[in-house]
């Protein structure tokens, strides 16, 4: 098969990964074997490749999965050969710890990234257990199906822990595949979004998607919002959150890492009157199964801007860069 491999930490201008021939790998019992049609690109990504995460090397990246059920490990019962399923960002877990227990999985301390610790979707073909699959709403198309597993569950995940209520006002930095699904959540939830994104062509995209209001990162909105999502890589963007937000608001900082440091907050001036900060770690099987019905239900409508598997490096080039509108996906070759 083939499949893009990251052999070594690098920056992505240089174009690390690189395109091999691999064998095709055989489903181990409980798991099943995916003929992958395409596969999102994420953040996340880059922050492996630059080694702000730690990747299982040489590893094939890539966790926003959408395929066909082509092989079965002994004991299957879940899926069937031929069956449409997605598999995000949440490999395996424990299921032993305290934090599997209490019901938070995504803080397993032996949680495993698809595309990190296990090989992921940037393949022809990849496996995966069957207890970390899911089946997919039909009215999306594989292109449209991706991002929803990163992108929305995360932003499902966040739009959550937000604490957000019903016609509160929310506000968005950053403009990315996520945002702008959380978005169309956050519409459909009654909710006013503010956005908050240096790019020109986000801000169209913002308002396109019914933002009352799209500014730059700096930018003062005309009323404060109850809660903020930061999706940015930059550390300054959390002060211009907490200036923005309400008192007794909750901004999430949504991403894995942040390309440089948080400034020092002026604690009277921007965390005082009850103001909360908080991260998002992983995302739970729950969370994609809850969502992806939603996600049917509203319906989403994602904004894709496909590339082919041996463009993986320029796509993701771009993604850094800011330039993707919406979200980024790799299609596999036939
Ligand atoms: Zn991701
Ligand atoms: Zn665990």
């Amino acid at each position: 098969m083939k499949a893009m491999v990251l052999k070594e930490i690098s920056p992505i201008e240089k174009e690390p990964l690189q395109m091999v021939d691999l064998p095709v790998p055989t489903p181990r019992p409980k798991e099943i074997l995916v003929k992958v049609s395409v596969c999102g690109i994420c953040h996340t990504e880059l922050d492996e490749i630059e080694g702000r995460l730690q990747p299982n090397l040489p590893v094939i990246l890539g966790h926003e999965i959408v395929g066909r059920v082509e092989g079965l490990g002994s004991g299957v019962a879940k899926f069937a050969l031929g069956d449409r399923v997605g598999i995000a960002w949440i490999n395996s877990v424990c299921g032993k710890c305290h934090f599997c227990v209490e019901g938070n999985e995504n803080l397993c301390l032996e949680y495993k990234g698809t595309g990190c610790h296990a090989n992921g979707g940037y393949a022809q073909y990849t496996v995966v257990s069957e207890d970390f699959a899911y089946p997919l709403p039909d009215r999306f198309s594989d292109s449209e199906a991706a991002p929803l597993l990163c992108a929305g569950a995360i932003g499902y995940r966040d739009l959550i822990l937000s604490g957000i209520k019903k016609s509160q006002t929310l506000g968005l930095f950053g403009f990315g595949a996520s945002a702008h699904i959380v978005i169309q959540v956050a519409k459909y939830w009654g909710c006013e979004v503010y956005v908050f994104t240096r790019g020109e062509e986000h801000r169209n995209l913002a308002k396109k998607l019914g933002a009352v209001w799209a500014g730059g990162p700096e930018e003062i909105p005309p009323q404060k919002v109850n809660c903020a999502i930061d999706f940015t890589p930059v550390g300054e963007t959390v002060l211009n959150a907490l200036r923005v937000l309400e008192k007794g608001g909750r901004l999430v900082i949504a991403v894995v890492r942040k390309r440089d440091i948080i400034p020092p907050i002026n604690y009277a001036q921007l965390l005082w009157d009850e103001k909360e900060i908080k991260s998002v770690a992983n995302i739970t099987r729950n969370d994609a199964q809850e969502f992806l019905p939603l996600a049917a239900e509203i319906p989403i409508i994602p904004e894709v801007q496909e590339f082919r598997l041996d463009e993986a490096n320029k796509a993701l080039i771009l993604l850094k860069e800011g330039k993707i509108q919406g979200a980024g996906v790799l299609r596999m070759p036939k």
